[in-house]
């Protein structure tokens, strides 16, 4: 049966905000994001009561956080001020309550008076609506979220991806962005109807909550197309995990249908340095992913010098870590990395050691398993390695061994 798109809607709830400590500051969450987020560290009790709201106020300016006063009265009545003038402001507001108490002779709060004091001290607010702020954070839930998959919307990731690149180009960071189209899905539409197509896009979104670390951000940004953004995280970090979600996505079965996915990776500032060029990279590089066979992800970085595979099958003795290993032969082999079939289990990021036959030559090289498939039949594995600390020598013997040295 087909997996039902999940109730993990509340994608958002799951998502903790990003707080690890970089080296050059303090990562805050922004955006929606962080308006939940602070919604559910100060608002979220049934009760919550002013005391609480202005005592939280006080210990996350104390502990560092100085856009508190900022972000809490943006959370409270969606004005946006400065750092310094919330704070003025806010004890403004304070000084507005106490005068208030003490004409009236009863408590009216914090928000009473902040209403008073917006509308009519200083008239930012002309026409506002008072409404419980769950109401509120649902409706601010639902304008990030998709239904169907649980992860960020289209909207969401347009604002994401900019907010990471400042970020990113702030803290001299790279990050990375995946760009996801499901294979062949008009063929599953078409064989077996609409809901299971919805199925298949809802698995892929589980698969996504799933794979990911909690700081990545997975959007659903058109019909059965995803991206990824992955902060803080090269191409070889972000090309592991791009690659366990294809290899897993295409071990899925729903209504016996074969699933595969081709993909697109591009790094920040390494292959361009705007938003727009780094969503373009990585969507040529998808389209190339596409026409060259589909099921696959390519990154723009490891493909860029453009390097030929060639089908090539050469002699190659296999040793794991564990010491265990075996003979196989390479299926193909470029300058960059080699694809081979093995008897045991392998998995994405292993390092082995190869001994490759290049005529009379044979060749020590360290490896790094990229991409791992599992072929049921013939009970064997296929997997795809690159190359990492190739020597000089050894570069210049495979480019012997290659036809035209390796290049297109
Ligand atoms: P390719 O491998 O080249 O990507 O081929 P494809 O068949 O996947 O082609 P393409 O990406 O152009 O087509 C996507 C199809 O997905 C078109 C549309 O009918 C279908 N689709 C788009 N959104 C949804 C959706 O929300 N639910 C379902 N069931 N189908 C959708
Ligand atoms: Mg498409
Ligand atoms: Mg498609």
């Amino acid at each position: 049966m087909v997996e039902k798109p999940s109730e993990e809607a509340a994608v958002i709830e799951n998502f903790t905000p990003r707080k690890t400590f970089s080296g050059y500051g303090m990562r805050v969450s922004s955006g929606i994001q962080g308006e939940l987020d602070l919604i559910n560290q100060v608002f979220s009790d049934e009760e919550t009561n002013e005391d609480k709201i202005l005592a939280s106020a006080e210990e996350l300016y104390a502990s560092g956080d100085e856009n508190i006063y900022a972000r809490l009265i943006h959370v409270m009545c969606h004005l946006r001020l400065a750092p310094v003038e919330a704070r003025t402001t806010w004890h403004a507001i304070l000084k507005h309550r106490d005068l208030l108490e003490e004409k009236l002779g009863r408590p009216t709060g914090f928000r009473v008076a902040l209403l008073d004091y917006f509308v009519n001290q200083n008239h930012a607010l002309k026409n506002p609506k008072v409404i419980e702020i769950h109401v509120y954070a649902e409706t601010a839930r639902q304008a990030a979220v998709d239904e169907l998959t649980g992860l960020f919307n289209r909207r969401f990731f347009d604002a994401a991806i900019e907010r990471e690149l400042k970020q990113a180009r702030r803290h001299r960071h790279e990050f990375s962005l995946l760009i996801i189209d499901i294979d062949n899905f008009k063929k599953v539409n078409d064989t077996h109807g609409h809901t299971t197509g919805d199925a298949v896009i809802a698995a892929l979104g589980k698969l996504l909550r799933r794979v990911l670390r909690s700081e990545d951000t997975p959007c659903r940004i058109g019909g059965e197309e995803f991206a990824i953004i992955f902060p803080e995280t090269g191409t070889d970090g972000a090309m592991i995990v791009s690659e366990k979600v294809r290899a897993e996505f295409a071990k899925l079965k729903i209504a016996a249908t074969d699933l595969s996915l081709s993909a697109g990776l591009a790094t920040f500032p390494h292959d361009a340095s705007e938003t727009r060029d780094l969503i373009d990279r990585a969507d040529q590089m998808l389209y190339f992913a596409k026409y060259s066979g589909k099921n696959r992800v390519i990154s723009y970085t490891l493909n860029k010098r453009r390097h030929v595979r060639y089908p090539l099958d050469w002699e190659l003795a296999i040793t794991k870590q564990n010491g265990k290993g075996g003979e196989s032969r390479t299926q193909d082999v470029s300058i960059e990395g080699i694809s081979f079939e093995l008897d045991e289990a392998t998995e994405s990021g292993e390092l082995l050691s190869l001994h490759l036959t290049i005529g009379n030559d044979v060749l020590e090289l360290p490896v790094q398993i990229i991409w791992v498939d599992n072929n049921a039949q013939t009970r064997k594995y296929r997997a795809g390695a690159q190359f990492i600390r190739l020597t000089p020598e050894n570069l210049q013997a495979l480019k012997q061994g290659l036809p035209a040295g390796g290049k297109a």
